[in-house]
């Protein structure tokens, strides 16, 4: 069986750290702040969001969540976000994803203040990131680096694939894994065999959006596997056919009427790969971790 990618637990690792480092920048002036918009309501955004403003008060950053209406106009936010990108008592700011139909996700980016871009996602810090001097990293990348760093999976030289390309997960997680002289695929709908060009991998990074799409026969024995999927399903006949036996998935449909999935086949994949990141406790507590890293590290930024 594979090792154990055990996000939850260095996340909290994590989260006791930078407490230490809120207090010092408290004892020094004023804890870092942040900002969370969030337009409509999306359950699963709301409990994002929800999970982020809980662990940015838990160790004292001044967080505060800023909810807009579904209707709001695509002018209403943009003015949202100018409002904090000149409160200089805001020191990070973002804006939850994905917005309602109508918003244009690229003119958010745009209109955010760079230095107070605590997602990495505003195009100054895409690009400082693709020249391998990030400012912002963006947070699941970056939390997935982490994650591999943690558990000493060695990255240069060695065949690293990611499938899905977006602009918050994919993309910077291919820059990030160049940027420490791994040879990089980075694959998507359009790519052909994929299960062929995932078995070179010795690091796999599945972040599509498709419960239980990566099965055993798209891993390498002995390669880490690294689950960023979160699918949310209400019952069986939402999974696909292959997970539907999962013993795990049916407990959870039982006992809460609801199951978190990841893009992998854990119980089939966790038989070939050398390592594995569960999901939920793999990636997910690791993207909330590196919020509270890059809110102090914008907190520093600002005050010089
Ligand atoms: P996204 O923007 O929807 O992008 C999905 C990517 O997967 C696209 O590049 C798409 O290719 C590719 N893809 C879709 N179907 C495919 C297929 N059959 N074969 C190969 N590639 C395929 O998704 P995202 O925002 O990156 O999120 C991906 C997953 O990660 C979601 O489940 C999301 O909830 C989860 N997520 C988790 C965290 C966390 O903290 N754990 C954070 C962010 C996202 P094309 O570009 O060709 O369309």
């Amino acid at each position: 069986m594979a090792n154990l990618l055990d996000g939850a637990a260095l996340a909290r690792k994590l989260r006791e750290a930078v407490r230490g480092e809120v207090a010092s920048l408290a004892g020094s002036g004023r804890a870092p702040s942040l900002r969370v918009i969030i337009v409509g309501n999306d359950p699963a955004s709301a409990t994002y969001v929800a999970s982020k403003q809980r662990a940015a008060s838990e160790v004292g950053i001044e967080a505060a969540t800023v909810p807009l209406p579904a209707d709001t106009s695509p002018a209403a936010l943009l003015a949202a976000v100018d409002r904090f990108n000149r409160d200089d008592a805001v020191d990070g700011l973002l804006v939850q994803l994905p917005l309602p139909k109508g918003h244009e996700t690229r003119r958010v980016y745009d209109a955010l203040a760079p230095e107070k871009d605590v997602d990495g996602f505003h195009p100054e810090n895409v690009g400082l990131l693709h020249q391998g001097r990030p400012r912002f990293t963006p947070c699941t990348p970056a939390g997935i680096l982490a994650l591999l760093d943690e558990h000493r999976i060695a990255l240069a030289g060695r065949r690293a694939v990611v499938i899905g390309r977006s602009d918050i997960v994919g993309k910077p997680m291919a820059a990030l894994l160049t940027a420490r002289d791994a040879t990089v695929t980075l694959c998507h709908s359009k790519s052909r065999d994929l299960p062929s060009l995932c078995r070179e991998a010795d690091v796999l990074v599945a972040a599509i959006g498709r419960p239980g799409f990566v099965t055993a026969d798209f891993v390498k024995p002995g390669a880490a596997v690294v689950d960023v999927g979160m699918n949310r399903l209400a019952s069986l006949e939402e999974a696909p056919e292959h997970l539907r036996s999962s013993a795990t998935l049916r407990a959870a449909l039982t006992t809460r009427g609801r199951a978190l999935v990841g893009d992998v086949d854990y119980d089939a994949v966790s038989k070939t790969a050398g390592w594995i990141s569960p999901v939920p406790g793999g990636v997910g507590p690791l993207t909330v971790a590196m919020l509270l890293k890059n809110t102090i590290h914008a907190a520093r930024l600002r005050r010089g």
